[in-house]
C-alpha cells in the first residue's frame, strides 16, 4: 500500500461498501447515471462473469495468474479475497478518473475499504446497510445470480461486515432506492465538490 501513498486526491474517492446484496451496484450505477462528475472504478476480479455482465464494464475479468502478476507489479491500490475469488482496485482506473477531475466510485468489500480509508482518511466512505437481514437474504435470492450455498456464504460474511459500519464516515440504509441515492448524492455534492 505504501507505494501508492498520496498518488490520488482522496476527496475524489467515494468508497461504497456493505454486504453483498444490499444494493451497492444498483446504487452506484444510479448515482453515476445521474451525475456526469462521477465514474465507476471498474475492478479486476478472478470471479467468472455472471449472465449479463460485460468485461471492462462491470469488471475486468482476469485469470488468477494475471491477478497475481498485477499484485507483483503494484497495479492495485487495494485488493482482497472474497468468497474464494480475488478482487482489486486498479491504480490505472483511479488515475484515469481523477485526472479528468471526476470522482471515482469504488464499490468494494470491507477489507479493501479499510485499506483505502487507512491510506486516504479524507475519502468519502459510505457503508450501505440493508433495511434488515431478512430483506438482504430476499435481495440476494431475488437477484438470481448465486446458488443457495453461495448465498449462505455471503449471509455469513454479511453478519461480520455489518459490525464494521462504524468505521465509515457515513452509514446509509438502502430501503427506498431513490431516497438512498438522493442521500448519497447530497453527501457527494458537499464533500467531493464543495471546494471546486
Ligand atoms: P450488491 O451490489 O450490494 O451485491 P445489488 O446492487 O446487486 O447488490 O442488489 C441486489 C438486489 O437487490 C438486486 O436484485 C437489486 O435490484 C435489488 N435492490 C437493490 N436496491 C434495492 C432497493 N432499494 N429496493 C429493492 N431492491 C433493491
Ligand atoms: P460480487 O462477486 O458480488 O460482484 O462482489 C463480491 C464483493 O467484492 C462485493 O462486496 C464487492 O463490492 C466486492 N468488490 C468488488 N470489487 C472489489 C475491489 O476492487 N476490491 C475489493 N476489496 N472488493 C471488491
Amino acid at each position: 500500500m505504501e507505494e501508492s501513498k498520496n498518488v490520488f486526491p482522496g476527496r475524489k474517492l467515494v468508497v461504497i461498501s456493505g454486504p453483498s446484496g444490499c444494493g451497492k451496484d444498483t446504487v452506484a450505477k444510479t448515482l453515476i447515471s445521474k451525475d456526469p462528475r462521477l465514474a465507476l472504478s471498474v475492478s479486476a476480479t478472478t470471479r467468472r462473469p455472471r449472465q449479463g455482465e460485460t468485461d471492462g464494464v462491470d469488471y475486468h475479468f482476469i485469470s488468477a495468474a494475471a491477478f497475481r502478476d498485477g499484485v507483483e507489479h503494484g497495479d492495485f491500490v487495494e485488493y482482497a479475497e472474497y468468497s474464494g475469488n480475488c478482487y482489486g482496485t486498479l491504480k490505472s482506473e483511479i488515475r484515469s478518473i481523477t485526472s479528468r477531475g471526476l470522482a471515482a466510485i469504488l464499490v468494494i468489500e470491507t477489507r479493501g475499504a479499510a485499506n483505502i480509508i487507512a491510506e486516504y482518511p479524507e475519502c468519502l466512505s459510505v457503508f450501505l446497510m440493508p433495511p434488515s437481514v431478512e430483506i438482504l437474504r430476499h435481495r440476494l435470492i431475488g437477484r438470481g445470480t448465486d446458488n443457495m450455498d453461495e448465498i449462505e456464504r455471503r449471509m455469513a460474511l454479511a453478519a461480520e461486515e455489518m459490525k464494521l459500519s462504524g468505521r465509515y464516515r457515513y452509514t446509509v440504509v438502502n430501503d427506498d432506492l431513490t431516497q438512498c441515492v438522493n442521500e448519497i448524492s447530497s453527501l457527494i455534492d458537499g464533500y467531493c465538490f464543495e471546494l471546486n
